[in-house]
C-alpha cells in the first residue's frame, strides 16, 4: 500500500510519499513554501535519487490547489518522477490540527467529518482552514482514494476532565466548547510509543513524560500509552515559553495591556502569538540556534531567555511526575529537543531529586535515537515522524474502511 501524507499550512505545503509494504519506506518527500506569493519555492527528493541530490525550484502557487498540482507534475515527469500519467496511491493522509471533542482517533474522511474540520475553524483559525483546503484539492487530484484525517488534538482526548476543565464558569464550557484540547498530539504519540519499545516495557505499564520542543513547544504526560495531561491548552499558546509564544502567565495581564497599550483583539493575539516568547525576552530572535549564539556573545538577555525556556520546561516535568505519580522516562524531541545539547544537560541538571542524571558523553554524541541518562529515571533523545505516524494511522484506517470504500 502506498500513502501519501499532505500537511498544509497557511503557505506550505509539505509532502511524503510512503511505500507500507516495503517496511515504510520514504518514496518522496518535499515542500512548497510561500504559496500565494508572485513566486513559491518548490523542493523535492525522490529515492531513485542520489543521497544529496534533490531538485530546487520555482513556481507559480496561487493557492493550495496549485501546489498540490506541482507536486503532481513533479511526480510524473519522465526525469524527476516515479510515476507515468498519474500518482498511484492507495490512501492520503492529512494532517489536521484540530478535531474538537468529536475525534479521539483519526478518521476516513466523509462529508460529516468536514462539517466538523469547517466547525473548528472558529477555534483554530489559522491551522484548519489550509488544512481543509488540502484535503479538497486531493479529493479532486486523488479520486476514488480513501482520504484520512489524523488530529493533532486526538491523542489528548484521553485527559479527564480534571485536566481539561479551566477554573471558568462551566458554562462556557458547555456553550463554547472552551477547554484545554493539547496539540502535537502525534509526535507525543510517536515518540512515547518509540521510548516504551526501547524501554522493552509494555507501554501500559509505563509513566513517560515527552517533550517536544521546536518553534512551538508542549509536554505531555503520557500515562499507561495515554495522554494523561499537556502543556498546551484551548490553542498552542499556553504551556511552556516558545520561539514566539508567551506561554502560561496571568491572564490579567491580557486585559492590561491591551487597555496600556490601546490594543485590539487581534493586536493583542499578535503580541501574544508572534511578538513573545523566545523572541520577545531575548529581543535577538525566535531561533534558538540565534540566541545560544548571542548569549555566547555575552548578550544579557538571550543568556536569560535560555534560562526562562530551561526553567519552564523543568516545571513541567516536576508537576507531571507528580501528576501521574511517578516516572520511567523523560523523552526530547522536536527541532531543539533533538539537537540543543546544553538545553537537555540545563534540564536534566535540575531534576536529579527525580532520579535523573544525565551522561554527558552520550548527551554529546552524533547518535540520533540515543538513551543519555544513568539513573533511574531514563531520559531519551527520540527523533520525531509525525509523518510516518500519519502515514501509519492512515493505513489502518484505509484498511478498516476498503469494504465500505470499493
Ligand atoms: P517547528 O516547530 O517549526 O517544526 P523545529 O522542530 O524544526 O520547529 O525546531 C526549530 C527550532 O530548533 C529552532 O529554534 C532551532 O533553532 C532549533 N534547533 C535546530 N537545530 C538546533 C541545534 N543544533 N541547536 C540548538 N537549536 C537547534
Amino acid at each position: 500500500m502506498k500513502v501519501m501524507v499532505i500537511n498544509c499550512g497557511s503557505s506550505s505545503l509539505k509532502f511524503k510519499l510512503f511505500d507500507m509494504e516495503k517496511n515504510n519506506v520514504l518514496l518522496a518527500e518535499g515542500v512548497i513554501e510561500e504559496i500565494g506569493k508572485e513566486k513559491s519555492k518548490f523542493n523535492f527528493k525522490t529515492h531513485k535519487m542520489k543521497k544529496d541530490e534533490k531538485v530546487v525550484k520555482e513556481i507559480k502557487a496561487e493557492n493550495h490547489t496549485a501546489a498540490v498540482e506541482a507536486v503532481e507534475k513533479a511526480l510524473i515527469d519522465p526525469k524527476t518522477g516515479l510515476f507515468k500519467d498519474k500518482i498511484e496511491v492507495d490512501a492520503v493522509g492529512h494532517r489536521v490540527v484540530h478535531g474538537g471533542e468529536k475525534f479521539s482517533k483519526s478518521a476516513l474522511i466523509t462529508k460529516g467529518v468536514k462539517e466538523v474540520i469547517t466547525d473548528c475553524f472558529e477555534i483554530a483559525p489559522l491551522h484548519n482552514p489550509p488544512n481543509m483546503a488540502g484535503i479538497e484539492v486531493c479529493e479532486k487530484i486523488f479520486k476514488d482514494v480513501p482520504q484520512v484525517a489524523v488530529f493533532d488534538t486526538a491523542f489528548h482526548q484521553t485527559m479527564t476532565k480534571q485536566a481539561y476543565i479551566y477554573g471558568l464558569p462551566y458554562e462556557l464550557y458547555e456553550r463554547y466548547h472552551v477547554r484545554k484540547y493539547g496539540f502535537h498530539g502525534t509526535s507525543h504519540e510517536y515518540v512515547s510509543k518509540r521510548a516504551a519499545e526501547l524501554l522493552k516495557k509494555d507501554i501500559k505499564k509505563t509513566k513517560i513524560i515527552t517533550c517536544h520542543l521546536g518553534n512551538g513547544a508542549s509536554i505531555t504526560a503520557v500515562n499507561g500509552g495515554q495522554s494523561f495531561d499537556t502543556s498546551m491548552g484551548f490553542t498552542p499558546l499556553e504551556g511552556l515559553v516558545m520561539g514566539t509564544r508567551t506561554g502560561d502567565m496571568d491572564p490579567a495581564v491580557v486585559t492590561f495591556l491591551m487597555k496600556k497599550e490601546h490594543l485590539d483583539a487581534d493586536g493583542m493575539d499578535n503580541l501574544l502569538n508572534k511578538k513573545s516568547g523566545l523572541k520577545g525576552i531575548s529581543g535577538v530572535s525566535n531561533d534558538l540556534r540565534e540566541i545560544m549564539e548571542a548569549a555566547r556573545n555575552d548578550n544579557a538577555r538571550a543568556k536569560f531567555a535560555i534560562d526562562i525556556f530551561c526553567y519552564r520546561i523543568t516545571k513541567y516535568i516536576g508537576a507531571y511526575a507528580a501528576a501521574m505519580g511517578g516516572l520511567d522516562a523523560v523523552v526530547f524531541t522536536g527541532g531543539i529537543g533533538e539537537n540543543a545539547v546544553a538545553i537537555r544537560k540545563e534540564v536534566c541538571e535540575s531534576l536529579g531529586f527525580l532520579g535523573i542524571k544525565i551522561d554527558d558523553a552520550k548527551n554529546e554524541s552524533k547518535e540520533k535515537e540515543k538513551t543519555i541518562s544513568k539513573g533511574k529515571v531514563k531520559v531519551m533523545v527520540i527523533p520525531t515522524n509525525e509523518e510516518l505516524m500519519i502515514a501509519m494511522k492512515t493505513k489502518w484506517v484505509a484498511e478498516e474502511s476498503k469494504h465500505t470504500f470499493r
